[in-house]
């Protein structure tokens, strides 16, 4: 193939050596596909020329934020779009109005640490915050520990500046209309797409999983209830336009936190555990099942069935502590051990068990990798139980290890498959474990992706999940941004999709620079991922 050119009058850098593509051909997830070029935009008015180049030639752009998004939305062949350069970066708090203003290429914890200098924050923390960029996090529709009580990212996101794909920019914004006057993509949207989605509102409305998170599809559900086309960009994975700018609301950081850490003595009651606790309106109720505990050095490791860690936040000491004695009361029946923390101090300390078995997963041999496949269910509540007992039979039967976690609170669990890669036929088993696990998660009446998207890992599902006449609402939506296809083809809407191939561990991995190979490897293994791609790819 032809290297390709750099756009003409592109500010930015431009690059098509095989230390940049390769630098660039992993993010977090199980893939390694080399890109044709690298782009690092640094004005608005650069990714708006690079954009319509691309939109000429018909090259795809994967835009990359810190390359964190494990469903293989941020690796794909074409140029990828690395907005870590793009200048002026925006991070503005108003306290007054509890809103901020930031660039896409900020941080979760930058944003974080400037709100709380004003007491504010932005609610939902993903567990990957430190390095996941807010045009990401947008992006993926990211959720965390606390979305049992805020929600995902979308009800705190006000407005986006886009560029689409045709080139041009323009600002989205909840309660403002979009205005037929606006740019090209919006008129398309408004003559196509717009119409089609209005008398398909009782469709959407049957076809959607009753769950409490999803991000798989276009968030067709959220923006017919809101009218707001910002609810179609959260979730989009770089699919309908790039994200340069957001504005966000925030909230009072809490006077006082505090919680528990409870040891189930069996798994049968854990949904009921679940919905007691879900009335007392905890801030967080994350799950640890045995196959995470069982990773633990002895001394650390609780007994029971499984681990519930449950955040209270309180206005005052005497709140917190009338809502751990009434969730004490609430659990005590299906509980062998109830550790309780009156303090944010005390409580860290116990939400430290959540983080412990990351560095050990992360130490195991090269031979045993751990895959993001089925790490995504998420299931109506009263069925979590029912959906953890067949992960851990079906995996069991296949021969493969799991470790799974979770958001209890959300009905929602993350299934690391830990495969021995150099085990004979262990794609297969990887492959009926998915085959499995999807049926499973659309039987109970689930998602097969509670925050991480689709990606190209689960594009092929996307049909299964919603029928075929929501995907051809889907077809319109992505046709009346994207006529071209030139934004991440195959996330979310597929095109041959083979969630298997090109993975990063096994013999077919494409080869990579050995020194690149090797620091993603490390770089994935010390979660990293806050580390420049470029500035690696640069680094001999
Ligand atoms: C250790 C670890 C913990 C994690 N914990 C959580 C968690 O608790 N909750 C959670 O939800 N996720 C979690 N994730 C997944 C990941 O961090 C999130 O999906 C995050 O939102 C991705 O942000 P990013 O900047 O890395 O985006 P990337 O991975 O670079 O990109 C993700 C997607 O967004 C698109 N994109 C990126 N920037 C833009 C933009 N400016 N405009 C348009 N599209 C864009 C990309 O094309 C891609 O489709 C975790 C991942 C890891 C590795």
């Amino acid at each position: 193939m032809t290297a390709l050119l750099p756009p003409p009058r592109f500010g930015g850098a431009f690059r098509t050596d095989v230390r940049a593509r390769a630098a660039y051909a992993e993010g977090a997830g199980i893939y390694r596909i080399l890109p044709d070029a690298v782009s690092l935009p640094e004005t608005v008015a650069d990714l708006e020329r690079l954009v319509r180049w691309a939109g000429e030639l018909g090259v795809p752009l994967v835009t990359r934020g810190a390359g964190s998004a494990v469903s293989g939305s941020n690796v794909g062949a074409g140029v990828i779009v690395d907005l870590a350069r793009m200048q002026p970066v925006a991070l503005d708090v108003d306290p007054d109005r509890r809103r901020a203003v930031t660039g896409a290429s900020v941080t979760y914890q930058t944003l974080a640490n400037a709100a709380r200098a004003h007491g504010l924050r932005l609610p939902p923390d993903p567990s990957s915050g430190a390095f996941a960029t807010l045009g990401g996090m947008v992006a993926t529709n990211a959720a965390g520990a606390r979305s049992v009580k805020y929600g995902p990212i979308r009800p705190w996101v006000r407005a986006v500046e886009l560029v689409t794909a045709d080139g041009e920019s323009c600002r989205l914004e909840r309660g403002a209309s979009a205005g037929a006057a606006g740019a090209l993509a919006l008129v398309r949207f408004a003559g196509q797409a717009a119409p089609a989605i209005a008398r398909s509102r009782g469709l959407i409305d049957e076809r959607f999983p009753r769950t409490r998170k999803n991000t798989s599809g276009f968030a067709l559900d959220a923006y017919s209830a809101s009218g707001d086309l910002v609810d179609l960009v959260i979730g989009s994975e770089g699919t309908l336009g790039i994200i340069t700018e957001i504005e966000w609301d925030l909230i009072a950081v809490p006077g006082h936190i505090g919680g528990m850490l409870v040891q189930l003595r069996d798994l049968d009651a854990l949904a009921d555990v679940v919905t007691a606790l879900g009335r007392l309106e905890p801030s967080a109720v994350e799950f640890l099942d045995r196959s995470f505990l069982e990773v633990l050095p002895p001394a650390e490791r609780p007994a029971g069935a499984a681990v519930l860690l449950v955040e209270f936040e309180a206005e005052d000491a005497r709140q917190l502590r009338g809502r751990v004695g009434d969730a004490v009361r609430a659990v005590d029946a299906w509980a062998e051990d109830v550790q309780t923390a009156l303090s944010e101090a005390e409580f860290a300390d116990l939400w430290r068990l959540r983080h412990a078995a990351s560095p050990i997963l992360a130490g195991l041999p090269d031979s045993r990798r751990s895959l993001q496949v089925i790490e995504d269910g998420c299931v109506p509540l009263d069925r979590l139980t029912a959906y953890l007992r067949f992960v851990r039979a079906r995996a069991s039967d296949l021969g493969l290890p799991v470790v799974i976690f979770g958001h209890a609170g959300d009905g929602h669990l993350h299934v690391n498959v830990l495969p021995d890669v150099d085990r004979q036929g262990w794609e297969d088993a990887v492959g009926a474990l998915m085959t499995a696990v999807t049926d499973e998660v659309l039987r109970l009446g689930g998602t097969p992706a509670g925050e991480h998207g689709d990606g190209r890992l689960r594009a092929g599902l996307v049909e299964r999940l919603y029928g075929s006449d929501i995907m051809a609402l889907f077809a319109l939506v992505k046709a009346a941004f994207d006529p071209r296809g030139i934004l991440n083809p195959g996330v979310i809407l597929p095109e041959e999709w083979a969630p298997l191939d090109q993975l990063k561990a096994g013999p077919h991995a494409v080869p990579l620079p050995p020194d690149i190979a090797e620091a993603l490897r490390t770089l994935e293994r010390s979660a990293g991922y806050g580390q420049s791609r470029i500035a690696l790819a640069d680094r001999n």
